[in-house]
């Protein structure tokens, strides 16, 4: 080796080293926060509980008041009228909710274990028992209702406790009006089945609120069918 390859290769050597000494100085400054993970579906330490199995404290009904759902046995089973709006509006969330359809099988198709998840109260992800029980594709079990099928029908048994992990990104109004579409990721008892899917802003037929905004409350929906939930929490996703 001359002496000029060798001082190009300590040369290069030395830029090298200066891009990986920037590139932890850039890492350094966005050190990420440390959260507890939960097991088995329990909160993160992190996690706003929406739900512990005692009681409604973070819910009203959603014609106002005190929710007519009852809690018992460490779940809350739909009842009475209307569906339930968490009192705090959220944006950007990553989701878990854990639900059951009746153990006792009653109706069929879409009669059958409804019940669903309303992001801002106006996109629905589908609650329903889709358990050897057909239905139109984009309306079954963790179906963005109305606008995707899932890629997959991961549904357990009527009565068995199944889980949702949803991560949800808004739309988002530009200063002009115009609208950048959010998205759905969704997996159901651990399985992908909405893969970033978009929210162009069109709310879910018979949802509770429409239009385009920055934060809106979580629903779950009373559709008559006595579904239980247990085990809500969700965590609010920093922005990049
Ligand atoms: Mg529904």
């Amino acid at each position: 080796m001359n002496s000029r390859s060798s001082f190009n290769k300590s040369a290069s050597l030395f830029l090298i080293g200066l891009v990986g000494v920037s590139l932890l100085a850039a890492d350094a400054e966005k050190e990420p926060t440390v959260v507890t993970p939960g097991t088995h579906g329990t909160p993160p330490s992190d996690a706003i509980v929406l739900f512990d199995g005692k009681d409604l404290s973070a819910w009203n009904s959603e014609n106002g008041g005190t929710p007519e759902w009852k809690v018992e046995n460490g779940y809350v089973e739909v009842a009475g009228n209307g569906g339930i709006l968490t009192k705090e509006s959220f944006g950007d969330i990553q989701l878990h909710v854990e639900w059951a359809a009746p153990a006792e099988v009653k109706g069929e198709g879409q009669g059958r274990g409804n019940s669903g998840v309303y992001f801002q109260g106006r996109y629905e992800i589908q609650v329903l028992d889709s358990y050897q029980n057909p239905t139109y594709f984009n309306g079954q079990a963790s179906a963005f209702y109305g606008h995707n099928a899932p890629l997959a029908n991961a549904s357990r048994k009527p009565g068995e406790w199944q889980a949702y992990d949803i991560v949800f990104h808004p739309p988002k109004a530009d200063a002009g009006g115009q609208v950048k579409p959010g998205s759905f990721t969704v997996l159901h008892n651990g399985v992908l089945v909405q893969d970033h899917i978009p929210v162009n802003g069109d709310s879910t037929t018979a949802a509770k609120f429409s239009g385009v905004t920055q934060t809106g409350p979580l629903l779950l929906q009373n559709h008559g069918n006595p579904v239980h939930y247990r085990n809500v929490w969700l965590r609010k996703i920093p922005a990049n």
